[in-house]
């Protein structure tokens, strides 16, 4: 995977920026088991490093070099005042208990307490981690170093100093990007098919549904559904909190194959990387892909799919945008109301992606990376 973005980066010129400023690992101890633990640090030019941590038991440092990376070129895009990161633990946290999950996530931030900081390092949650995994690291942080300074991470519960807003804000991004296609562009009733039903694809198809568009289609690891009607959201989220999964809903089962697969408008990938790969390419038939999820297509195939891809670093930034004005509120104690923070959230990524658009339909993701890099350079050579 990393291969293939080095390649990328080297191909457009910008292999200056295949460097990284740190690559942190530890062993955490849970009772008889030790998981390996990182906090991978890209660059810093543009101010702190910024990005989540996961715990899946894919985690390694090839991938979070990936989305360290990914999370620099997000940051530059949409012009915020961070570099990138990515932290990790390589486990399926599903096999632990909740203690064992309290005490692998206060572990994980006395283990990278040197590295995290608000101005340094600010981890934000990403897959499998959420604000209960975010309070129990700002815990154990500021117990160790002797703070109650809050900024150092986001996404936190707001009795914690988070706010309302991150929780649906990379939705909330994803959604008016598509609201801008259907009405500006297809100017027609869409039809949107989404993989994953987590906190990204979940909030987001409850955004679609409530402003009457046609969600034809969701999963989550187990299972989908599809209605080519539309689903009933708020009924189909009801009946996975309550079952555990979409299985037994009343509409056509599919997989997580044929959702990719469908004869949608919009299809907008929100679970994992590389869904989209040199196996399944030529059965994707949407008009338009969403990358809601970090590089859900292998860029390999990039260039060979018939839709216009809106790529994750425009995309999902939506998160990073949220988690900026979280920050901003721990510094200064000045709250913004949420309609403020969604006509601010709205204009940054609109007015981004109405350019890249412009500038180059068939390939976003290269004008993307073209302007996230150029940022990132003029940042370092201001330095030198
Ligand atoms: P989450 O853990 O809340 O949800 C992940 C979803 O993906 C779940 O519904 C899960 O069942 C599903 N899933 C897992 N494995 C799958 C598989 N093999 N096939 C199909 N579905 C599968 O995570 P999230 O926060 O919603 O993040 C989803 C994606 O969005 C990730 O790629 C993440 O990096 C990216 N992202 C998240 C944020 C954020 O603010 N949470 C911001 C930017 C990008």
């Amino acid at each position: 995977m990393i291969d293939m973005l080095s390649f990328r980066l080297e191909r457009l010129g910008y292999g200056e920026l295949l460097n990284w400023e740190g690559i942190h690992h530890a062993k955490i101890e849970i009772g008889d088991n030790k998981y390996d633990a990182y906090r991978v640090i890209h660059d810093t030019s543009l101010g702190p490093s910024k990005g989540g941590i996961r715990f899946h038991e894919n985690v390694n440092e090839e991938e979070l070099k990936m989305l360290s990376l990914l999370m620099t070129l997000k940051n530059s895009l949409m012009e915020l005042p961070y570099g990138g990161a990515k932290g990790g633990v390589r486990v399926n946290p599903k096999s632990l208990s909740r203690d064992e999950l309290r005490e692998l996530s206060k572990k994980y931030a006395v283990a990278f307490r040197d590295i995290i900081g608000t101005w340094k390092d600010i981890p934000a949650p990403d897959v499998n981690t959420n604000s209960q995994i975010i309070a129990w690291m700002l815990d154990a942080y500021q117990n160790s170093v002797g703070t109650r300074d809050m900024a150092m991470f986001t996404s936190k519960p707001v009795e914690l100093g988070g706010i309302h807003f991150r929780e649906i804000s990379t939705s909330f991004g994803g959604f008016v990007i598509v609201e801008y296609i259907a009405k500006n562009i297809e100017r027609k009733n869409i039809t949107v098919a989404i993989q994953g039903s987590g906190n990204v694809g979940g909030n987001l198809a409850k955004m679609l549904y409530e402003s009457g568009y046609r969600v034809v289609a969701i999963s989550d690891s187990k299972s989908g559904i599809f209605n080519r009607d539309g689903l009933n959201i708020s009924e189909a989220l009801k009946h996975k909190e309550i079952n555990g999964s979409f299985e037994g809903y009343r509409a056509e089962q599919i997989d997580n194959k044929q959702l990719l697969e469908l004869d949608v408008d919009v299809l907008i990938p929100a679970a994992l990387e590389l869904q989209i790969d040199e196996k399944n390419y030529r059965y994707i038939r949407a008009k338009w892909i969403v990358e809601m999820a970090n590089n859900p297509i292998d860029w390999r195939v990039d260039g060979m799919l018939g839709s216009y891809v809106v790529p994750d670093i425009l995309a999902n930034s939506g998160g990073v945008i949220g988690s900026y004005m979280e920050w901003i509120y721990n510094l200064t104690g000045n709250y913004l109301d949420e309609n403020t923070m969604k006509e601010r959230t709205k204009d940054k990524i609109l007015s981004k992606f109405i350019k890249i658009l412009q500038k180059n339909r068939e390939n976003m993701r290269e004008e993307a990376i073209r302007e996230a890099c150029e940022r990132v350079l003029r940042a370092k050579r201001l330095r030198n």
